[in-house]
């Protein structure tokens, strides 16, 4: 059976202390919360890391990722950040090619696919961000651009690779914007997803496979949109910085 996930994407926020004071909070208040296949990750900046991994060894439903990371194993990129120094501060998952990413930092496919195979081969394992404009959307290009991120991001990588990953189906109009893709909006993609990972593997590595959906989710869709045949949980932004809203969304 597949994972469930409830990831927090702290993004550019929390002083050091603030971030040891809310991941603590998290962990207490959602620890009784996530059975089974479920769990809970945080995706902190990087000064985080190591410490979350310390405080989280008390949990073992709560993991650490960090939010990007190098193509390149080692080198002189001054002020970057390589996959293997954050393996070793314990961190178990990255986001990769989450919009942001996209949009301020210029990372395109090709990058994000080398990204990918680099965070892969140091053990981290990529949540994959997807997802279309508003303009693309409009022009109703959203199942060809989907298509092409997981072609050219995530397709080339072998079946046992690709069960490393997880997706995140994160409509870029819906990000910070407190506009959420409908239920049956987000399951569409969803389910799009799924036949795209069995047409290029098969449909038990698709049956296997966590998507989770990003944008605006708060307590108040979650349930809805986490009840989707294809919706495997979130991955949460703003709502992920209030310890009561991320426990809201995970319950
Ligand atoms: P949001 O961000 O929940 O604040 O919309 C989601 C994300 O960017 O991962």
């Amino acid at each position: 059976m597949r994972k469930k996930i409830v990831a927090g994407n702290w993004k550019m926020n929390l002083d050091y202390n603030e971030g040891m004071a809310l991941f603590s909070e998290i962990a207490n208040m959602v620890k009784d919360e996530i059975t089974g296949s479920q769990q809970a990750v945080i995706c902190s900046p990087f000064i985080h890391l190591n410490s979350l991994v310390q405080l989280a060894k008390g949990y073992d439903k709560i993991a650490v990722g960090a939010q990007n990371a190098h193509q390149n194993e080692s080198g002189a990129y001054t002020g970057e950040i390589s996959a293997k120094m954050v393996k070793s501060t314990g961190a178990e998952y990255v986001i990769l090619g989450h919009s942001e990413r996209r949009q301020y930092f210029g990372e395109d496919n090709q990058l994000l696919a080398k990204k990918t195979d680099t965070a892969l081969a140091n053990g981290l394992k990529p949540i994959f961000c997807i997802g279309e404009t508003l303009e693309e959307r409009e022009a109703e290009q959203h199942f060809d651009i989907i298509k092409t991120q997981l072609q050219e991001g995530v397709f080339h990588l072998s079946t046992e690779q690709f069960a490393q990953v997880v997706l995140a189906y994160e409509p870029v109009w819906a990000i910070g914007t407190g506009k959420t893709a409908s239920a049956e909006q987000a399951q569409e993609i969803h389910a799009f997803f799924r036949e795209e990972i069995a047409n290029n593997y098969n449909q038990e590595v698709a049956d296997n496979t966590t998507i989770l959906y990003g944008g605006s989710c708060n307590p108040r869709n979650a349930a809805e949109l986490f009840a989707q045949a294809d919706i495997d949980g979130g991955l949460i932004g703003g709502a992920s910085l209030k310890s009561r809203d991320f426990l809201d969304i995970v319950k």
